[in-house]
Parts: C-alpha cells; sequence; structure tokens
C-alpha cells in the first residue's frame, strides 16, 4: 500500500521552508515584453519586470521554471522518467490518463485519484503541478532590496511571418551585479528526497550551472544564494519508504557551507529509488 502523502492537500503533515537571499553576479533579466514595437527607425525598450513600486521582481512563475526546467536535466541524467511539463507534454496527458483523473474528482473516488496521480505523474509534476493540480512546493515572488538598474543596447532580429528578418536596435534593461533579491520556497509533505531534489537545483543555479532570465548566451543570469536557512516542521518522513538518515530539521549556513551541511538531503534523493511513474 502506497503512501500518498507527498501528493495529498487534504492534510499538511510536514512543512519545508527554504529561504534566503540571491545575489546577482552577472547582468540579470526578468523581462517584461517589449514596448515601442520593432520599428527600426526607433529604439525600442526591453524593461525589467516591476513590482507596483518600481523594484525589480522575480515571479514565483519563473522561479517554478527554472527549477523545473533544471531538474529535468537532473533526473534525465539519471533515467529517471520525467516530463518537460511544456505544452501538452505532461504525464498524465503522456499516459492517456487526463480522463480517468477527471472522471475519479468528479466522482469524488479520491483514492482512485491520488492512485492514478500517483502512478502516472513523474517527481516534476508531483512537486511543481500540471494541469489542474497544484504542486507540493511554493515559490514566492523575490524582490529586489539592494539593486541598480543599467541598460545596453542590443541588436534584435524581427521576424514577421512572410517578411524578411529585419534588425531592430533594442534598449535592455537590467538588473547590475551585486544586486541582492530575497527568495523563498515553502513546501508541503515533501519527503526527504524530494527536498534533497530541490537543493539539489538550488545547488546547480548556485554553481553556475544554471542562469536565469534572458540573454543567456550573452552571459546573462548567473546568481548564487547566500544566508540560507532550511527549517522543517511536523513529521520527520513522508511516506513509508522515505529514507530517514538523521537528517537535521533546521540548518542555518552562508551559500558553500550551506550546500556542504545539507548534503545528506541530497544523499537521500540519490539513493532514492522513485518507482513512479508506472509503465
Ligand atoms: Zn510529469
Amino acid at each position: 500500500m502506497v503512501d500518498y502523502t507527498f501528493i495529498r492537500k487534504d492534510m499538511i503533515k510536514r512543512e519545508t521552508v527554504i529561504e534566503g537571499i540571491l545575489e546577482v553576479l552577472s547582468p540579470l533579466r526578468i523581462g517584461v515584453g517589449k514596448s515601442g514595437g520593432m520599428d527600426p527607425a526607433s529604439i525600442a525598450k526591453d524593461t525589467v519586470l516591476k513590482d507596483v513600486n518600481g523594484v525589480p521582481v522575480i515571479p514565483g512563475s519563473s522561479w517554478k521554471g527554472v527549477f523545473r526546467s533544471t531538474g529535468e536535466t537532473i533526473l534525465m541524467a539519471r533515467n529517471i522518467t520525467v516530463c518537460s511539463g511544456v505544452g501538452k507534454n505532461y504525464c498524465l496527458n503522456n499516459y492517456r490518463k487526463y480522463d480517468d483523473f477527471q472522471d475519479a474528482i468528479r466522482e469524488s473516488d479520491i483514492n482512485n485519484a491520488l492512485k492514478i496521480f500517483w502512478d502516472y505523474t513523474c517527481l516534476n509534476c508531483k512537486l511543481f503541478g500540471t494541469m489542474s493540480v497544484i504542486g507540493a512546493v511554493k515559490f514566492l515572488d523575490s524582490r529586489a532590496f539592494e539593486y541598480k538598474l543599467g541598460t545596453r543596447t542590443m541588436v534584435a532580429i524581427s521576424r514577421t511571418e512572410g517578411a524578411a528578418a529585419r534588425r531592430a536596435l533594442v534598449q535592455v534593461e537590467f538588473v547590475e551585479p551585486g544586486s541582492k533579491f530575497n527568495f523563498k520556497l515553502i513546501g508541503t509533505n515533501l519527503p526527504n528526497y524530494a527536498i534533497g531534489y530541490l537543493l539539489t537545483i538550488m545547488k546547480r543555479i548556485h554553481d553556475g550551472y544554471t542562469q536565469i532570465g534572458g540573454h543567456k548566451s550573452r552571459g546573462f543570469g548567473f546568481v548564487k544564494f547566500a544566508n540560507l536557512h532550511l527549517l522543517n516542521s511536523g513529521s520527520k518522513k513522508i511516506g513509508e519508504d522515505d529514507l530517514q538518515a538523521s537528517l537535521p530539521d533546521e540548518i542555518k549556513a552562508e551559500g558553500d557551507k550551506f550546500f556542504e551541511e545539507v548534503k545528506p538531503y541530497m544523499e537521500a534523493f540519490n539513493n532514492a529509488k522513485i518507482q513512479y511513474p508506472v509503465h
């Protein structure tokens, strides 16, 4: 009998918070799209996303995308089945179980809905959510609390359908290196291996293997974490098969040291035998 606590939303057995500071190491651009069109005679402005007070933000949805795609690479390297979560490429659709799942929900057959969702979704669908199902982890919007904005003029190529490619100048606004944002994620009912998976993704970002935002090929989007704090409350493990090495419930340390101290969680992920999705 599988323990479905990880994917249950009707009870909270464990809450996990990971928070800290994000330090910007190279120009960072989380954009809002272009204003001013692509008229070659004028310079379009490509501004950074800001909140109502004009403070640069990295939306939680952007974090979710970064974590999901970075995680996909990690899982594929371990030969663990994972969907991209983009467009129609998501597990319930790929396994043709979306309608069965919806029927089970409609008929209030919760056990069957849990069984279908457990058996026919990957770790990314369970953690980050999928069509009509919210994930087990939530990313808060990151706000800059120390920042400078810069601009750089770049050549953009616009391809309007049926017309030749046109080149236009775009003034790209970015957040300067040295700027700082807050960072926070909250997980519900996460097994230790899932926490280890999230930490493995964070370490890849911290170590510079994953860039965030736009213009990555120009060297934008390198960041690292500082002042990190992991806090688990509630149950020590989730599910019968969750690995329960003696994992500390609270770890507070600087960036590099933090990732040393959370190694037992990352080992729990490395040693986890992930049995879903079934084939
Ligand atoms: Zn999936």
